[in-house]
């Protein structure tokens, strides 16, 4: 093989000669490939159309060796390194222009301990690989909303879905975790190892090591669960939003209910004359005792006219994918967040003023719904800090054409603008687009990013892992 250029993580371009390329193919279990080559567009290519990124070379790694190696050659060479996990994160930072783009997304296995109750969980795992397999045991742990989202990064960012007010975060519930340094040495994080490395990486993302393993506490769930939509008309929306909130704040823990604003898309349940036409919809998902849930969700399901409600008994594993043909991959995407400890008469007033002007049909504004266990975890217990919030807030733009970006990233930043007097001014780190690094410090970390900093320059001085929300080594 012959030697080829390739970016420096100062920009540089360095040449690699082909004896270390040989050696690297030599080494791995995976592959490497080269652009052109089998595999190189399909690690490349991500959920999001708008990142087109185009590394000097991809590992394919089948397994932590195979990290190890990657690491090592791009830590000795000083190159260019993204990582990739389930390719989901808006900002586009799982891929590198020029450099080396090392690829987890073939590293799928789970293995759940049903007695101990816990799952070992490979990087490249979507969380329908984590829901599926546990829920042959009736267990579960929280993850996100959408099952093609990969573990790797939702949980390195903190991670919340339906099970979190009952459950905690995502990272609330890892037990521990196999990490390949900036080194290129692979160490176990835990709360006797390694604590320090332990605790950044629940929240602190990609900045500290490459993960190659996490081990995840379960909880018993359904397998049935009472949820799914109840679908208003815009009209009503202001009164419904009104009462949503009465409703949240008395809710249990195991109710979690969000709010979704959007165009209505032709879904089977909706009549033909909804298609197309501005909505509501309250998407609830309640866990624990039937009769209970079917209790606790029976106010919502009461408040006002609904178009549709098709809230039910249904499988957990299968209420992860609800939203799946909403969110598939391949469209182009820009996204702004806050978060936010309560829904004020003046957000909800402008959050309507905005249905109204919808750039396109696809695009969404989505609240999210925390609270509970989430916020009995102290803000400096993990990374993650934003233990006082109850409602994120997703702008969620989204369209097919790139003669759009330009209008589409337009509304969604007045959006930001108009709403950010509402807001605590934290923002959940992996909602962030590319164009946000100044609100790494104080928006996603706030007080934990001195402790973040300290850590990222014992493990990682270089800033090798730098494709990221980046930490910089104090
Ligand atoms: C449609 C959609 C719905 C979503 N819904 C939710 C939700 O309900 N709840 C929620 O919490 N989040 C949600 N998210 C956000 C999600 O948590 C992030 O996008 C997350 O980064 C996705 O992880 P990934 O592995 O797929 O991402 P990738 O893009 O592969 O990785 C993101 C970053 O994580 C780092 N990384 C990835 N794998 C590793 C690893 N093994 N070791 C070290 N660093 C690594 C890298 O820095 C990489 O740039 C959603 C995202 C999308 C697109």
């Amino acid at each position: 093989m012959a030697g080829i250029e390739i970016k420096s993580n100062e920009g540089r371009s360095v040449s690699l000669p082909s004896e270390a390329l040989d050696a690297l193919r030599g080494a791995l279990r995976g592959t490497l490939s080269l652009p052109g080559e089998a595999g190189y567009d399909e690690a490349r290519t991500i959920w999001n159309a708008m990142i087109d990124k185009k590394p000097a070379a991809v590992v394919r790694a089948a397994g932590a060796g195979d990290v190890m190696q990657a690491v090592r050659l791009a830590a000795q060479h000083k190159l260019l390194l993204a990582v990739r996990g389930g390719g989901h994160n808006i900002a586009g930072n799982a891929v590198c222009d020029g450099g080396l783009l090392l690829d987890l997304s073939l590293m799928r296995s789970v293995r759940v301990d049903p007695k101990a109750r816990t799952a070992r969980v490979e990087p490249g795992a979507r969380l329908s690989d984590l829901d599926r397999e546990a829920q042959a045991f009736g267990l579960a742990t929280p993850t996100g909303i959408n099952s093609t989202t990969g573990v790797a990064g939702l949980t390195l960012g903190g991670g919340f879905g339906w099970l979190s007010r009952k459950h905690g975060l995502t990272v609330d519930n890892l037990l521990s975790a196999d990490v390949v340094t900036a080194a290129g040495e692979l160490v176990r994080a835990d709360a006797e190892n390694n604590p320090d490395l332990f605790w950044a990486i629940r929240g602190g993302g990609g900045n500290f090591g490459v993960v190659t393993s996490f081990e995840f506490r379960l909880h018993p769930v359904g397998p049935q669960v009472i949820a799914g939509l109840i679908v208003h008309p815009f009209s009503e929306a202001k009164s419904v939003l009104e009462q949503y909130r009465k409703l949240v704040a008395k809710a249990p823990d195991e109710l979690c209910c969000w709010a979704v604003m959007r165009k209505a898309p032709p879904l089977p349940f909706l009549p033909a004359s909804v298609h197309g036409t501005e909505i509501l919809v309250l998407a609830i998902c309640c866990t624990g005792d039937t009769a209970a849930a079917e209790k606790a969700v029976a106010p919502f399901k009461a408040v006002g006219k609904p178009i549709a409600d098709v809230v039910g008994p249904s499988p957990y594993a299968g209420w992860q994918t609800a939203f799946d043909p909403l969110l598939a991959p391949g469209a182009r995407n820009y996204w702004k967040s806050h978060d936010f400890t309560e829904l004020s008469d003046g957000l909800i007033e402008l959050l309507l003023g905005a249905i109204g002007t919808l750039p396109t049909g696809e695009c969404e504004i989505f609240i999210g719904h925390l609270g509970g266990a989430v916020n009995r975890v102290a803000a400096d217990a993990t990374a993650y800090p934003h233990r006082d919030v109850n409602f994120v807030m997703n702008v969620h733009t989204r369209w097919s054409s790139p003669s759009d970006d330009k209008r589409c990233v337009a509304w969604a930043r007045e959006l930001f603008e108009a709403t950010a007097k509402f807001a605590t001014g934290g923002v959940y780190v992996n909602f962030m687009p590319d164009d946000e690094s100044q609100r790494v410090r104080t928006g996603a970390y706030g007080a934990n990013y001195a402790r973040l900093a300290k850590i990222k320059a014992k493990y990682d001085p270089a800033n090798l892992f730098r494709m990221n929300q980046n930490v910089a080594p104090a």
